[in-house]
């Protein structure tokens, strides 16, 4: 049994603990981020003793704590500029702390109703936003497992013996290169192979050229996957054209919108999204822009069976008596987290509203960054960000070597990608402490050579 009172003085640890370790993040005075190699780390956290011996206390948790959070990444920190996973907000990981307390993980209705509710009426939220009245969804553990159900159930429309007798060696997924790896990989899990992903014609930049889309394919096509927006650039791609080709042809239309869906809470960026309600699916990840914690993905289709078509799936000990609200025929996993309730509360805390301006306040941040480094000799910017997401080079030189450099100093943390063969630095502002002086920061360090914050 629980000792209570042990509980309430290490989650009052937990809670300063944690309050400090933002406070010095978003403040920018400690280390962004720390590489130690795994053995080293696991000496100094004391891993392999603890791991024996046991008997941690709260104070002794203090002090793991305090280590383990000094080693890691800081996803609070003005120069945290690198993958897209969000800069959690507070009531987003109070859920996370409630889910681990009560464990109420919904395969079926009867094991936590109030946290299957939670999802629902976070996917009646998210369906309404994309513009499926009629639609269904189910929140997964990340946009990878999203979009491998999207395309399932896009596999269960265009093939629907598929589940019973395998797939014909004669089908498709038609993708830009610019998609995310996961969609060649859902190809692969879903028995189609590599060579079913059929590149569709992209601009220089990687978005899908409409003008230039075959008018015929040798295989079946299953789905057309069109980015909003792509991982590597945050650039959109025209969803209302693709769409209209789409439905022109009886093509499913799925929209990766991982990333980019929570721009339709900012009225400014809503446009966008621009012809995402013409999708037969869409994903969209929370815990990138919606600032929940890793992970929490939704899938949602336009037609609500297309779901539960997805899956036919028997087992007689769960879905004997399926009340028609369990959630485990619409999704790989079979235990889940609470995955709704941090979206919920981030919401209740904020509102849509306040999601939103935080969604504005970073694409313009982002923006900035576009304009300030336009200005300055050695700095190439391809193209002009739509996005939180922007692309860059310094100098003919390696780029990874700058990042690199960055990195060791515990200055900036950026990515790479590699945009028309070439590879870019990648700025992705995440956390609500960038600003402007953080930017002017990183761009002197980047042409200056040493570091300074
Ligand atoms: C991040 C991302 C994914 C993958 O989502 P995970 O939650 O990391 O699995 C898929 N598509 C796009 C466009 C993304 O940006």
């Amino acid at each position: 049994m629980w000792d209570i009172e042990e509980f309430e003085s290490a989650a009052r640890v937990a809670v300063e603990e944690l309050s400090r370790y933002v406070a010095d993040s978003q403040s920018g005075t400690a280390r962004v981020l720390n590489r130690t190699p795994p053995r080293e780390l696991a000496e100094r956290l004391h891993l392999p003793e603890l791991i024996e011996k046991g008997g941690l206390t709260p104070e002794a948790f203090r002090g793991f704590l305090r280590a383990f959070l000094d080693e890691g990444t800081r996803l609070h920190h003005p120069a945290y500029l690198a993958h897209q996973v969000a800069s959690p907000d507070f009531p987003a990981a109070l859920a996370d702390f409630v889910h681990g307390a009560t464990n109420n993980p919904m395969a079926v209705y009867e094991m936590g109703a109030s946290a299957a509710t939670v999802e629902f009426e976070v996917l009646r939220w998210m369906l309404d936003k994309v513009g499926f009245p009629d639609g269904g969804g189910v929140l997964t553990h990340g946009g990878s497992l999203a979009n491998l159900t999207a395309l399932l159930a896009a596999r269960a429309r265009a093939v629907p013996s598929a589940w019973e007798e395998g797939v014909p060696g004669d089908l498709a997924i038609l993708a830009p290169s610019s998609a995310h790896y996961s969609v060649s990989r859902a190809a692969s899990i879903l028995g189609m192979g590599q060579r079913a992903v059929i590149p569709l014609p992209t601009d220089s930049l990687g978005r899908i050229d409409v003008a230039r889309l075959p008018s015929s394919f040798d295989r079946r096509p299953i789905a057309l996957v069109a980015g909003a927006c792509a991982t590597g650039t945050g650039l959109h791609d025209d969803l209302r054209a693709v769409g209209q080709w789409c439905r022109e042809r009886g093509i499913w239309f799925h929209v990766d919108a991982a990333h980019g869906a929570s721009a339709l809470l900012s009225e400014r960026h809503a446009h966008l999204l621009d012809g995402i309600s013409l999708a037969d699916s869409v994903i969209w990840d929370a815990h990138k822009m919606l600032r929940t914690s890793g992970l929490s993905a939704a899938v949602l289709v336009r037609r609500e069976g297309d779901l539960d078509a997805a899956f036919q799936q028997q087992a007689s000990y769960l879905f004997y008596g399926d009340q028609g609200f369990d959630l485990i025929s619409r999704t790989v996993e079979c235990t889940k987290a609470a995955l709704g309730l941090k979206v919920f509360l981030n919401l209740a805390w904020r509102g849509e509203r306040g999601l939103g301006d935080y969604v504005a306040r970073q694409y313009d941040t982002a923006h900035r960054f576009w304009e300030l480094a336009r200005e300055r000799p050695g700095f190439v910017l391809p193209y002009e960000p739509e996005s939180n997401i922007v692309c860059f080079r310094y100098g003919d030189g390696d780029q990874t070597v700058i990042r690199e450099r960055l990195m060791a100093d515990g200055a900036f943390h950026l990515t790479s990608t590699e945009l028309d063969g070439v590879r870019h630095l990648r700025v992705t502002v995440m956390a609500p402490a960038t600003d402007e002086r953080h930017l002017e920061a990183l761009l002197d360090t980047v042409a200056g050579g040493r570091s300074t914050t």
